[in-house]
């Protein structure tokens, strides 16, 4: 392989998802502009005008937004590669803690300061989208102190985390061999495991409060669906969601003993009884249909995919010196190895990006239709508009649009296909 290849292939990709994310970014803004003014007729009783503008102009200026963090993105991925960016701050590195330390600690650093430069040039954009876009449309709950507050503890719990897991797999990298791929990623899977054990236990407590869920009534309503579903949790929480954003949401988490609803305070606030049920039923509906041991197990086979690539590409000369890196004569490649590839694949895999939008929806059509055996229908009809309202997301996105990245069908598809739609 020759390293003009690589690097033909990389500029190619990135200059191809640009063009692409670009184009179907102003498709979607000429179509939500085009249908401001108009609440889509099957809405036209449920939905305001003013409402209906809203979630536009929210749109809309979100879109803006992804477009400049898009480019600024694309810059700084060419910046880390074809112009020198990670082989200097490598060299830097190199010289220093390498010299001093060793190659371990080293490989560490490179991927630790890899890390920070990326926080300290993504955090103005986080920034700007909380206290500007989220906080003019009246979403933002957070101050200042608690928005720098959360970017340290979660680079503290980053660390805590990421570099035991780092050293571990650099460990694998260097010492099992041409199969490290494979041990890398039995590492890989059990690591994911454990977090899925500790998440919300240990670590989403860091960031918010959950308190048992207190409304008798509520409890008991959900405790019997559960039942009706066959399903046993630990536990039915609250979270203080309304700290950061007045967005909306309930999610299940866990694995095994852990297990557990969450309810954000948000939600519970704006659903009557009934339409909490509804949401519930939706989201048994993914562990009942078996979406959520299908979307692992997909993570895991293409992360083994991924893996075994990685473990081709890490040996080619070409690999680095195709996207601007020099490998190292007299130490590992391995941290490199990995940086390089995370930075180079995301323009590949954002053409099949597609595919997996469609598996989402098709799986959030399958919970909702779970739903209406379990619960009342039109409770979940009513559920899904109130949130959509209140999360100001578009009813008229671009349908290009919408096939490309929606994880969600947008509202008009999806309460048409309940069984009792509110359109009638
Ligand atoms: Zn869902």
């Amino acid at each position: 392989m020759h390293s003009l290849v690589v690097t033909a292939a990389f500029a190619a990709a990135l200059l191809a998802s640009l063009g692409l994310k670009f184009w179907l970014a102003t498709r979607q803004a000429r179509h939500v502009a085009r249908h401001r003014d108009a609440v889509p007729a099957p809405f036209a009783g449920t939905v305001t005008p003013e409402a209906h503008r809203k979630a536009a102009d929210y749109t809309l200026a979100k879109g803006r937004f992804g477009l400049l963090s898009t480019a600024f993105s694309g810059a700084v991925l060419l910046g880390w590669t074809l112009l020198g960016g990670l082989d200097s701050l490598n060299s830097v590195l190199l010289g220093t803690v390498g010299v001093e330390w060793g190659p371990m600690a080293y490989q560490l650093a490179l991927l630790a300061a890899f890390v920070l430069i990326g926080a300290a040039l993504d955090a103005p954009f986080e920034w700007w989208s909380t206290f500007r876009i989220e906080q003019r449309f009246g979403f933002n709950r957070m101050t200042t102190g608690l928005w720098l507050a959360d970017q340290a503890k979660g680079l503290a719990v980053g660390a805590l985390i990421g570099l035991p897991l780092a050293a571990l797999i650099l460990w694998i990298m260097g010492a099992t061999g041409g199969l490290w791929w494979l041990w890398a990623w039995v590492a890989w899977v059990g690591f994911n495991l454990t977090l899925l054990v500790l998440y919300p236990t240990v670590i989403a407590p860091l960031f918010n409060k959950f308190e048992p869920l207190a409304d008798e009534a509520l409890k008991g309503r959900v405790q019997a669906l559960m039942q009706r579903c066959g399903f046993a949790a630990k536990g039915l929480f609250v979270m203080d969601g309304s700290r950061r954003s007045a967005h909306a949401n309930a999610y299940f988490t866990g694995l095994g003993a852990s297990k557990r609803v969450v309810f954000f305070d948000t939600l519970l606030s704006r659903l009557a009884p009934a339409e909490v049920e509804a949401v519930l039923a939706h989201e048994l509906g993914h562990f009942k249909r078996r979406h959520v041991v299908k979307r692992m197990a997909g993570i895991f086979g293409l992360s083994l995919a991924g893996l075994a690539l990685l473990g081709w590409l890490a040996s080619q000369p070409a690999f680095y010196l195709g996207l601007g890196v020099r490998p190292n004569l007299g130490a590992p490649n391995d941290a490199l190895a990995l940086l390089l590839f995370m930075l180079a694949l995301p323009p590949f895999t954002f053409f099949v990006s597609p595919l997996a939008a469609a598996l989402s929806r098709k799986h959030e059509f399958e919970a909702d239709a779970y739903a209406c055996e379990q619960a009342d229908g039109r409770a979940l009809a009513s559920a899904l508009l109130k949130l959509h309202e209140d999360n100001a997301s578009t009813l008229t996105p671009d349908p290009l649009y919408a096939r490309f990245y929606y994880s969600h069908p947008p509202a008009g598809e999806r309460l048409a296909a309940l069984p009792e739609p509110v359109a009638s």
